[in-house]
């Protein structure tokens, strides 16, 4: 026997967790949670911050991004909680483990196990082919795989259009993420080392929000990923109406990210938010209290 939800609390999440569009005074809204904003291996490996990815919704499109260890948990203990038979779309930055972990499980609970072929998974070539991480049996699963290629789009995921960036210097394929939807742009600029590239690239696309990986704080080191100081050159570049620090390193977490952010909102005059797991980030909101 299936065990029920006590009386009284389903609906209550039920109804919080399934937006009727025609009902939302807000039909443009734009939400960003962030299930991890942990990066780098010791912060991954140790959970010091959680490494599910981001869950964004655009309208009723919903897109969860970067799917790293813990990813399927987080999902389904945030309250309320996130659906996955509801998302449209998985998309990987990159195929490094904590942000592909668990696709094969997204993969799973997205299709009610494989019963339900529908569903897309956005993903560079070397993360389907060779030494893969969505594996060929949960490939059959999805109604549409597509290979993410440099600068390249639009590719449709609902009511969506996901452009890609530039290929990222990092040791595996990866491509950021510019996601348009009524007229707004949220961009996602993942791992890799920093470059005057990316800046044209992701002004090009002049990002209403741009969320960040940044994992160093300071570094001699030629290390294939941000520092703060070089992310603090990119959204000088790029200067989007609002930035997100996430994706960090021990380093950045002891150097108090929150505190970082306030700093750079007062030195570019953008605002600037460093996430914390859970966080959830309402874009739409935020963007016309700019406006205002
Ligand atoms: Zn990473
Ligand atoms: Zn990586």
């Amino acid at each position: 026997m299936i065990a029920r939800s006590p009386p009284g609390r389903y609906p209550k999440i039920a109804a919080e967790c399934h937006r009727d569009l025609a009902a939302n005074p807000f039909p443009g809204v734009i939400e960003i949670l962030f299930l991890g904003t942990g990066g780098a291996r010791f912060v991954v490996a140790r959970q010091i911050r959680a490494s599910g990815g981001m869950w964004m919704r655009f309208g009723k499109t919903q897109i969860h991004v970067d799917p790293g260890p813990g990813a399927l948990v987080r999902a389904l203990s945030h309250v309320p909680p996130c659906n996955p038979r509801e998302l449209e779309a998985i998309v990987l930055s990159h195929k490094h483990l904590d942000h592909s972990n668990d696709v094969n499980v997204m993969i799973e609970a997205m299709t009610s196990g494989g019963f339900n072929r529908r569903g897309a998974v956005l993903a560079p070539i070397d993360a389907l082919e060779g030494e893969h991480v969505v594996l060929p049996y949960a490939q059959k699963f999805v109604e549409r795989i597509e290979v993410l290629r440099e600068s390249h789009g639009p590719y449709h995921i609902g009511d969506v259009e996901l452009f890609t960036s530039i290929r990222h210097l990092h040791a595996v394929e990866t491509y950021g993420m510019h996601f348009r939807y009524e007229g707004r742009t949220v961009s996602y600029l993942p791992c890799g080392k920093f470059f005057e590239g990316l800046i044209d690239d992701y002004r090009a696309h002049a990002p209403d929000v741009l969320i960040v990986n940044v994992l160093r704080f300071r570094d001699s080191m030629d290390v294939d990923h941000l520092t703060f100081d070089q992310a603090r050159k990119v959204l000088q570049g790029v200067r989007p109406r609002v930035a997100v620090l996430q994706h960090f390193g021990t380093k950045m977490l002891e150097q108090d990210p929150p505190k970082l952010a306030r700093g750079l909102e007062h030195e570019l005059g953008i605002r600037v938010i460093a996430a914390h797991d859970g966080m959830l980030l309402d874009a739409g909101t935020e963007l016309a209290a700019l406006a205002g």
